[in-house]
């Protein structure tokens, strides 16, 4: 990376901030002067908006995305031995929140298309220790909910949706979030809503589910220094609460500016050997990514970053092939869509601070690419 200067960097979260500078700041001097820090005001309201936006009655703010992950999964009881469904073509969080509550992930094959969980697959890892399936929203597409909750109401499966590529992206009308029995969001900085560092909040519709994950992220208290249950600590901070209030105030902004620049992609793609991502016709993607597919994928990188364009593999080893999971983890079925994504996606750049133009230039490069290797 360090021979060019990246003139088009794949994220860009500083711009990001840049663009909302003058509100952020009075947020976080606001906070700092106020003097409280830890579950505070700002969290409270920012929790009822977040909620709000996603249309789910209760948001809990939490430390980070795999944190929200893992509290919602030990409010549904996932405990020891109990089986989880998921992907492994996703972020290794996914699976290690699974992990963090002695739960035992089961892996299922993707659709080639969607790049999230194939339902077909579902039905063949269902086992007697079964307990939930975690679909993962990756990208910011959807997974195929209907078919998941209805796999999930047969078997009585908890559903915990892994929203963390997924704000602003909505299934047959209603937001991923609102879709399961709980949901798991990230405000890592590159995320479609991001802190100035790290946070996470779990959103459901369910009381009880939300008193569980509100005693859950500290300590199990509802009374302080009083645990009426085995808790953690996990909580968002006033300073990244105030921050994303203001984020959240122009999320519907952004996302509309990804669609807008996935849209010139598109068009400069088609007709092309350029595989890109396409939406269901049930599903508005919200573009955490602008992933294609390419034979010879390592050969493109190189070429646009010689030309100052940064490139991303989400992700290049399927978790079931990394070095702490490698023949540890059941993979129900065979790999095969997983395995031949991860050989051949790459993620080009992708945030609301990027020129209209900039994309047309990473989509010509792209196309000179193919032309000249003849892929
Ligand atoms: C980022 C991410 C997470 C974890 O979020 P953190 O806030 O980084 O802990 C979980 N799942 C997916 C799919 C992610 O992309």
């Amino acid at each position: 990376m360090a021979d060019v200067q990246m003139t088009i960097p794949p994220v860009d979260p500083k711009a990001d901030y840049l663009a909302h500078k003058e509100e952020i700041d009075a947020a976080v001097r606001r906070v700092m002067e106020r003097g409280q820090y830890i579950l505070g005001e700002e969290v409270g309201l920012f929790e009822s908006e977040f909620s709000g936006y996603i249309g789910a009655g209760f948001g809990i703010g939490v430390g980070s995305g795999t944190e929200a992950l893992h509290v919602a999964l030990m409010a549904c009881g996932m405990g020891d031995g109990d089986e989880v469904i998921t992907v492994s073509h996703t972020a290794v969080a996914t699976v290690a929140a699974i992990e963090m509550c002695n739960a035992v992930p089961v892996f299922v094959d993707i659709d080639q298309n969607s790049y999230t969980i194939d339902p077909e697959h579902i039905e063949m890892a269902v086992s007697k220790k079964t307990r939930a399936i975690v679909p993962v929203h990756l990208y910011g597409h959807p997974a195929d909910m209907a078919s998941v909750t209805d796999i999930a109401k047969r078997h009585g499966l908890r559903v915990i949706e892994d929203c963390a590529q997924s704000h602003g992206a909505s299934y047959r009308g209603h937001m991923t979030g609102s879709l399961g029995d709980i949901a798991a969001f990230s405000f890592y900085p590159t995320k479609n809503l991001g802190a100035l560092g790290d946070g996470g909040m779990v959103v459901t519709g369910d009381p009880a589910l939300a008193e569980k994950v509100r005693l859950l992220r500290q300590y199990g208290w509802r009374q302080r220094y009083i645990s009426e249950i085995q808790g953690i600590n996990s909580r968002l901070d006033e300073i990244q609460a105030a921050v994303l209030r203001v984020k959240l105030r122009y999320l519907d902004e952004a996302i509309q500016r990804r669609r807008v620049l996935a849209g010139i992609y598109d068009k400069a793609f088609a007709g092309s050997g350029v595989v890109c991502p396409k939406a269901a016709s049930d599903s508005e993607h919200a573009y955490h990514l602008y992933v294609i597919r390419i034979s010879g994928r390592d050969g493109l990188r190189d070429f646009l970053r010689k030309q100052g364009i940064g490139t991303l593999i989400h992700y290049p080893v399927p978790v079931h092939d990394q070095p702490a999971y490698r023949g540890r983890i059941k993979c129900s079925g065979d790999m095969r869509n997983t395995e031949k994504a991860a050989g051949e996606i790459v993620s080009l750049p992708m945030y609301p601070g990027l020129s209209s133009a900039s994309v047309q230039k990473v989509a010509d490069a792209v196309l000179e690419w193919s032309r000249r290797s003849g892929s």
